[in-house]
C-alpha cells in the first residue's frame, strides 16, 4: 500500500484532520506489559525503550490476574527473550492485584481482594503512572477474568456444573463475582489517575464447552455450566424449563463423548446434534442465559466506570476463539458491544493463530463436524468467517497470513459502527510448540501494516512485553514509519 492509498483508507487521518488543518489524532500505539518487567528492568528504561522502538503511546498494564498469559516472565517451556532477568519465575509467580486493593470498594463481595505478593509491596500503577505521564504516555488498566482457585471467598462465587459440583470459574451472574469486578473498576478509577480500563474474559457458554469448539483443548473455555442458584432463578424468570435444560445437556454431553470416541451415528454427527437442539431448545436458551450474564457484566462495568470518570475509556479484550468457532463468533456482536464499550481489542494474533486454528479444527472435527475430514472442517471454518488460511498440514508452522488481520479488521470496523474504536491485537512471540510458527520481525511489520490498511484506530502489541524479543517490537516501529504514522 502506498501513501495515497493509506490516506484514503485510514480512519486515523480521516475527516477534518487533513482538510481543516487540525492536528491529526495519533493512533493508539499500545503494548501489554506486566509488573515484572518494570521491577526487573527499571520503569524509566522500559518506557524509554518502548517509545524508542515502536513509539508506544499507551501502556496496557496487567493489573489484576492470576494467570501467566499477561503477567509474570516467560513460560519455562520457552526460551527467555533478549531482555529482562534471565531466569524463570515459576516458583515465585502468584498473581492477584498488582496495584493496592482498597478494602472499601469490596464490601459487597465475598472474594478477597489480594495484593499480588510476587514483588513484595510493589504497586505497579503507583509506580508507572507518573513515569508514563512524564513521557506523555497513557496507562490503561488491563485486568481479566482469571481468579486462582484458592482465593478466600471465591468458593461463594463459582459456577456450578451440570452434575452439581463447583467449577474453578466464576459465575458472572453471582453477585459476589459481579461486585468484585465492579469493585476493581471503582478502585482503579478512584485510587489512581489512570487513562482507562480494559477487561477480558476468555470463556464461552456451556454449548461451546460441551462441543469443545475452541482452541487450547477441552476445558480451555470453561465448563458445562452454570446451574447455580442465581442462574436457576434467572432461568425461571425467563420461563426456561430447568429440568428440560438439564436433560438436554445430559444428552448432549453423552453425544459429545460418543463423538470424541469416534462413534459414527447412522444419521451423522451434525444431524444428530441438530436433532438434539430441536428436541431441547432449552440447550440454546441456557447458552443465552450464560451470555446474558457476561454481557450484563460488561454493561454494569461500563455504567460504573462512566459514573465515576465519564471521559475515560473502557473496553474489552475479545478472545481469539472469535476467529475460530462460528458459534462463539455469533455471540460476539460488535454492534451490541458498541452500546457499552468505548473500544474493542479484537485478538487477531495471526502468528500463533495457525497453531490455534489447527487445534480448533481437530477439536471440532471430533465433535459437531465429525462428518468431515479435518481439511474440510478448515475450509468450512474459513468460508463461514470469510478469511483465508493455508493448508492444514502447514497451518501451525506458517501461522495465518497478514491478510487475515486485514479482513478481520475490516469486518470489525464495519460491524462496530462509528462510535467504537477498534484496536487489533497483534501477536509478538506468543508461546507456541517448537515446530510451530515463531515470530519474525517481517511478520510483525506485515501484521501492523495490515491492521492500519484495514482502518484500525490503533494496534495493541500482545500478550506481554516480558515474552517479546526486541527486534520484533522494533519491526512494529518500522511499519509505523513506513505508514508515515511516525
Ligand atoms: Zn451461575
Amino acid at each position: 500500500m502506498d501513501r495515497r492509498e493509506f490516506l484514503e483508507t485510514s480512519t486515523v487521518l480521516a475527516g477534518g484532520a487533513l482538510l481543516g488543518g487540525f492536528q491529526p489524532q495519533p493512533p493508539m500505539l499500545g503494548i501489554q506489559v506486566g509488573a515484572v518487567s518494570f521491577v526487573d528492568e527499571g520503569t524509566g528504561r522500559v518506557l524509554d525503550g518502548l517509545h524508542e522502538m515502536a513509539a508506544i503511546n499507551t501502556l496496557f498494564v496487567a493489573s489484576f490476574t492470576y494467570g501467566r498469559g499477561i503477567a509474570g516472565r516467560q513460560l519455562s517451556s520457552q526460551p527467555l527473550p533478549d531482555h529482562g532477568r534471565q531466569e524463570y519465575d515459576t516458583a515465585t509467580f502468584r498473581g492477584g492485584n498488582y496495584a493496592t486493593p482498597h478494602p472499601q470498594y469490596y464490601r459487597d463481595t465475598a472474594i478477597k481482594p489480594e495484593h499480588a505478593p510476587d514483588h513484595g509491596a510493589y504497586d505497579v500503577l503507583a509506580d508507572v503512572i507518573p513515569e508514563a505521564r512524564r513521557r506523555n504516555m497513557k496507562v490503561i488498566v488491563w485486568f481479566e477474568d482469571v481468579i486462582a482457585a484458592d482465593v478466600p471467598g471465591f468458593d461463594r462465587a463459582r459456577e456450578v456444573v451440570l452434575t452439581g459440583s463447583q467449577s474453578t470459574f466464576a459465575c458472572s451472574r453471582n453477585p459476589n463475582t459481579r461486585n468484585f469486578w465492579l469493585g476493581l473498576v471503582e478502585d482503579y478509577l478512584r485510587s489512581y489517575d489512570v487513562g482507562g480500563l480494559m477487561w477480558g474474559s476468555e470463556r464461552q457458554g456451556p454449548l461451546g464447552n460441551v462441543l469443545v469448539t475452541n482452541h487450547g483443548g477441552a476445558g480451555a473455555g470453561g465448563r458445562l455450566a452454570c446451574f447455580c442458584e442465581y442462574c436457576l432463578a434467572a432461568a425461571k424468570k425467563d420461563g426456561v424449563n430447568v429440568d428440560r435444560a438439564r436433560e438436554g445437556y445430559t444428552q448432549l454431553a453423552a453425544w459429545a463423548s460418543a463423538m470424541s470416541r469416534g462413534e459414527k451415528p447412522v444419521d451423522g454427527a451434525f444431524v444428530t446434534f441438530w436433532r438434539l437442539l430441536v428436541k431441547y431448545p432449552e440447550i440454546l436458551a441456557w447458552e443465552k442465559l450464560w451470555n446474558d450474564a457476561l454481557n450484563d457484566t460488561y454493561r454494569d462495568m461500563y455504567r460504573r466506570a462512566k459514573e465515576i470518570a465519564p471521559s475515560k475509556g473502557i473496553g474489552w479484550h475479545v478472545w481469539h476463539n472469535n476467529s475460530f468457532s462460528p458459534f462463539y463468533r455469533a455471540e460476539q456482536d460488535y454492534a451490541d458491544f458498541a452500546r457499552y464499550s468505548d473500544f474493542l481489542k479484537v485478538v487477531m494474533y495471526n502468528l500463533c493463530g495457525g497453531e490455534r486454528l489447527a487445534q480448533y479444527v481437530h477439536s471440532s472435527t471430533r465433535s459437531v463436524f465429525g462428518d468431515l475430514v479435518p481439511e474440510r472442517t478448515l475450509e468450512l471454518t474459513c468460508d463461514l468467517q470469510h478469511y483465508r488460511a493455508g493448508t492444514l498440514d502447514q497451518l501451525a508452522a506458517t501461522g495465518l497470513p497478514a491478510d487475515y488481520v486485514l479482513s478481520e479488521t475490516k469486518r470489525a470496523l464495519a460491524s462496530a459502527g462509528p462510535s467504537m474504536k477498534i484496536w487489533p491485537g497483534i501477536d509478538i512471540d506468543i508461546p507456541t510448540a517448537a515446530t510451530s510458527k515463531k515470530t519474525q520481525p517481517d511478520d510483525v511489520y506485515a501484521a501492523v501494516k495490515a491492521a492500519f490498511a484495514g482502518g484500525a484506530h490503533g494496534v495493541l502489541l500482545s500478550r506481554k512485553y516480558s515474552e517479546m524479543r526486541l527486534d520484533n517490537i522494533r519491526a512494529a516501529g518500522r511499519a509505523l514509519r513506513d505508514l508515515r504514522i511516525l
